[in-house]
C-alpha cells in the first residue's frame, strides 16, 4: 500500500521509495520535519537550502497522505471565503491571507523553474458558479469579497464544464500540476543537498530534555533543537484535535466519450460542493471531479458516496469510463483559517501546520514558508495570522459545539450499536464489520478467503469505536479522524498506535 487507502489516486504511479536510512544515533539536527507530504518536504527543502540541518522522517512513503490523494488545483482563493475572512478577521487579515496565496504560488514556480521539474504544470483560470438563487447570493458575496482584497473576478456568460449554472465568475491565473511528480524532485532535491531522509518510521511523541528535543519514533530517540509535526494532523492528544474536523472527499477520474476536456478548473457553490479540472497522463486525458464530503466514519457504506458522485458526473459529462476512483482526508479548522506555529501544550520549538480545508496544495506550501521563517529568522509576517493558539470565539464556536457533539455521538452510541457476532456468517469476504462478543467490540475482517482477522474496535487515541471502509478497506475513526489498516496499522494519526490484534 503506498497511500493512506486501498483505491488507487491517479498519481501514484509517480510513488518513489527510498529504502530505511538509519540514522547515526545521538546525532543532534537543528530541524526534525515529520511528514512527507506537501508540507513536509517543502519546509525540509527550504531549510536545508538555508543551511539549516534537517532530518525528514516519514510513517510510510512521500505522497502516502492526501498529499498523494489530493486534486491539485492550485487557487488564490479559499474554501473560506475572502468575506468571510474579512467578517470574521478584519480586512488587512485577509488581505494578508491573499497575499500568501500568491506567494505561495510563486514558491511552486520558483521551484519548478529552479529544479526543471516535470509536473504538468499549467496556469488554468477558475470557473465559480452558483446552481440556484441561494448560491447565488453566496456567489454575490465572494465576488465583493474577493474585489475587496485585489482578486479580479469577473462574470462571464461561459461555463466551460457545460452544467447549466445561474451565473458563471471567472477567475484568471489559477493552476493545476502533478503532486508527486512535483514533490518527488523536491525531495531528490533535499537529500542532495544533504539532508536526511527516512522512510517508515513513526514519530509518538516529543519531549524536551537539557534543552533539546527528543522524539521517540518506531527506529529510537532522535534529537532536535526544533520539530515540526508536518503530518496533516499532529499526532497524539492536543488541543488542535478540537479546533480540526476530520473529513472525507471523493475523487473520479473518467475518460470521456466526446474528448471534449476543458482547460479549466471548476466548483460549484453546492454544500458539499464538486469541483472539477482535467489532466493529460501519459497522452491520454481524463476529467478529474470530486465532492460528497462528509465527516470521517459519518457514513455506513462509502460506496454509497462514489455512487452518487458517479450518477451526478454522468448528468452532466458523456463519460465513456471511469478509470480512477478514490478518497482522501482533509481537516477542516474551527474558525476557517489553519494553524501554523508553535504547537500549544508542546515544548517550545515544536511546531504545526493543520486545518487547511481543501487547500492545501497553496497553505501546505504558506506554512513551509511560514516556519521556515520563524524558524531561521525568529519571525513571519503570517505568524499572528495562523497562530495556532488564537481563539476567536465568534467564528468557531458553532463549529466547535457540531464536532463536539458529533463526537460524543459516536463515543456513547457507537459502543452499543455493534452487530451481534452470528451476524458475521453474512459478512462478504473482503469486508468488515464492528461485532460484539461476550461483552467485548471487535473489528473483524473477513479477507478474500473468508478468514476472520479480529482487531479491538477501540481507536488508540482516544477509545472511540472505529467504523468500516468498505472502499478504501479501512477502520474509520469518526471522532478524530484516526484510519486504521484492515490488518490494523495507523494510516492516518492522530493515533500512533495500532488496533490490539486479537486473532493471534
Ligand atoms: C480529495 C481531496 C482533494 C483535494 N484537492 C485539493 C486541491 O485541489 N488543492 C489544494 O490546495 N488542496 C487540496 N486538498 C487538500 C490538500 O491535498 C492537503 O491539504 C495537503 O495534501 C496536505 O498536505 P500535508 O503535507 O500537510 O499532509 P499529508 O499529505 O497528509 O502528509 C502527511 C504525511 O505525514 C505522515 N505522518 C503522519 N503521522 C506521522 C507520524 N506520527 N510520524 C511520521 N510520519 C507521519 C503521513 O504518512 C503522510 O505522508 C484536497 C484534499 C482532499 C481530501
Amino acid at each position: 500500500m503506498e497511500r493512506d487507502g486501498q483505491l488507487e489516486s491517479i498519481w501514484q504511479s509517480e510513488v518513489k521509495h527510498y529504502g530505511e536510512k538509519p540514522f547515526v544515533s545521538g546525532e543532534r539536527f537543528n530541524v526534525m520535519v515529520v511528514g512527507a507530504g506537501i508540507t513536509g518536504i517543502t519546509s525540509a527543502l527550504l531549510l536545508q537550502k538555508k543551511g539549516v540541518k534537517c532530518i525528514l522522517v516519514e510513517a510510510s512513503n512521500m505522497g502516502f497522505g492526501t498529499s498523494g490523494g489530493t486534486t491539485a488545483h492550485l487557487n488564490n482563493f479559499f474554501d473560506i471565503p475572502y468575506y468571510q475572512v474579512i467578517r470574521d478577521f478584519g480586512l488587512d487579515a485577509a488581505k494578508l491571507l491573499a497575499q500568501g496565496a500568491n506567494e505561495a504560488h510563486h514558491i511552486i514556480k520558483d521551484q519548478i523553474n529552479l529544479y526543471q521539474i516535470y509536473c504538468d504544470y499549467s496556469i488554468r483560470n477558475g470557473y465559480l458558479f452558483s446552481l440556484d438563487d441561494d448560491q447565488d447570493q453566496e456567489l454575490q458575496q465572494i465576488m465583493e469579497g474577493n474585489q475587496k482584497v485585489g482578486i479580479d473576478t469577473l462574470e462571464t456568460g461561459v461555463n466551460p464544464f457545460g452544467i447549466p449554472a445561474v451565473r458563471v465568475v471567472e477567475i484568471p491565473n489559477q493552476a493545476q500540476f502533478h503532486p508527486l511528480k512535483y514533490l518527488r524532485i523536491l525531495l531528490k532535491e533535499f537529500i542532495n543537498s544533504g539532508g536526511t531522509y527516512v522512510e517508515n518510521c513513526r514519530v509518538s511523541s516529543v519531549e524536551e530534555m537539557d534543552n533539546r528535543l527528543v522524539s521517540n519514533t518506531t527506529m529510537g530517540n532522535l534529537i532536535s533543537d526544533h520539530l515540526i509535526y508536518a503530518t496533516h494532523i499532529p499526532p497524539g492528544r492536543n488541543i488542535m484535535h478540537f479546533r480540526n474536523a476530520p473529513y472525507r472527499s471523493y475523487v473520479m477520474a473518467c475518460k470521456l466519450k466526446n474528448g471534449n476536456y476543458p482547460e479549466a478548473l471548476g466548483y460549484d457553490l453546492s454544500k458539499p460542493y464538486h469541483y472539477y479540472r482535467s489532466h493529460t497522463l501519459d497522452g491520454e486525458q481524463f476529467i478529474i471531479a470530486g465532492g460528497e464530503d462528509h465527516k470521517t466514519g459519518d457514513v455506513d457504506h462509502t460506496s454509497e458516496s462514489f455512487e452518487r458522485l458517479g450518477n451526478y458526473l454522468r448528468q452532466h459529462f458523456d463519460i465513456e469510463e471511469v478509470s480512477y476512483k478514490w478518497s482522501s482526508q482533509f481537516y477542516e479548522s474551527a474558525d476557517g483559517l489553519p494553524y501554523i506555529g508553535q504547537l500549544p501544550g508542546s515544548p517550545d520549538h515544536v511546531y504545526c501546520a493543520t486545518g487547511y480545508n481543501g487547500d492545501g496544495m497553496i497553505l501546505g506550501t504558506l506554512a513551509a514558508k511560514v516556519l521556515s521563517d520563524i524558524i531561521s529568522t525568529g519571525s513571519s509576517i503570517y505568524e499572528n495570522l495562523f497562530l495556532p493558539a488564537r481563539v476567536k470565539p465568534v467564528a468557531e464556536l458553532g463549529n466547535i459545539i457540531k464536532e463536539t457533539g458529533n463526537v460524543i455521538k459516536h463515543f456513547v452510541v457507537d459502543k452499543f450499536a455493534a452487530e451481534k457476532i452470528v451476524g458475521l456468517a453474512q459478512l462478504a469476504n473482503g469486508q468488515g464489520k464492528v461485532v460484539s462478543y461476550e461483552g467485548n467490540k471487535l473489528a473483524v475482517y473477513k479477507d478474500e478467503q473468508g478468514r476472520s482477522h479480529m482487531l479491538k474496535s477501540d481507536c488508540t487515541h482516544l477509545y472511540c469505536t472505529v467504523k468500516w471502509n468498505e472502499e478504501e478497506k479501512s477502520w474509520d475513526c469518526p471522532c478524530h479522524g484516526s484510519r486504521f489498516g484492515k490488518d490494523g496499522r495507523v494510516l492516518n494519526g492522530p493515533a500512533v498506535s495500532p488496533l490490539e490484534n486479537l486473532s493471534n
